[in-house]
């Protein structure tokens, strides 16, 4: 049978809560075998002073133990350099059998970027598209995905058929939480308690991370 696979990537610097209900809620709604968190390289001068990569990649790994539905996939990390997402989901494709489907979740925002991604046109080869919409945001797509639009989406995210080629919208209520407050908090000498994982909390704590 063919498996059902969602890819979140992201810097996860730290891993918070908002990152992980997404990734949970979007798993159960489309009934996925696993959805994989994809830490991403970043150039080594952007590191410091914050966490290392292995740092936030050990900070995935303790928030999602425990849960089945989330798993961690370090290959961008595994790499020297920042990976492009085309080439990321041709290493994951080529793990998989033909028909497995992939479903890359991209928000709002990161979907309007999608015209300035290397291979941007090809990804679709690879994999579905769900993008994370708001229910609050009215934008329109730019001019550049709207012929991507017209040949490719699918109304409804439970419809999309085979191992990839079409793009979805689910309309999901995101927790106002972000990495960029979460480091903010602590720099400040103030509790993230309750928007990190408690064991990510206390990885936090134990490495002295995001501190001034
Ligand atoms: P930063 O504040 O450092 O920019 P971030 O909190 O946006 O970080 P990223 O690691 O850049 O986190 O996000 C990875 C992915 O998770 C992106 O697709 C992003 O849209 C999504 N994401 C981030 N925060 C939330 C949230 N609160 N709810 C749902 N999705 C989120």
């Amino acid at each position: 049978m063919a498996r059902r696979i969602g890819l979140l990537g992201g810097t996860f610097n730290p891993v918070h809560i908002g990152h992980l209900r997404a990734a949970l809620e979007v798993a159960e709604y489309m009934g996925l075998d696993e959805l994989r968190l994809i830490p991403s390289a970043r150039p080594p001068h952007r590191e410091t002073p914050q966490a290392s990569a292995e740092q936030r990649l050990a900070m995935v790994e303790l928030a999602v133990a425990g849960e089945s539905l989330l798993k961690v996939d370090d290959r961008e990390l595994q790499r020297d350099k920042p990976s492009f997402t085309y080439d990321t989901l041709e290493s994951v494709r080529g793990e998989l059998a033909a028909d497995d489907q992939l479903f890359l979740l991209l928000g709002w925002d990161a979907f309007c970027g999608l015209p300035s991604w290397h291979r941007w046109q090809e990804l679709l080869e690879h994999c579905h598209i769900l993008v994370l919409q708001r229910p609050d945001t009215g934008n329109e797509p730019p001019e550049a995905l709207r012929d991507l639009l017209a040949a490719r989406s699918e109304n409804d995210p439970l419809s999309l058929l085979g191992p990839g080629g079409q793009i979805s919208f689910i309309w999901q209520t995101p927790l106002a939480v972000s990495a960029t407050q979460v480091r903010q908090l602590l720099a400040q000498g103030r509790s993230v308690r309750y928007l990190v994982p408690d064991a990510v909390l206390a990885y936090i704590h134990a490495h002295g991370l995001y501190r001034e």
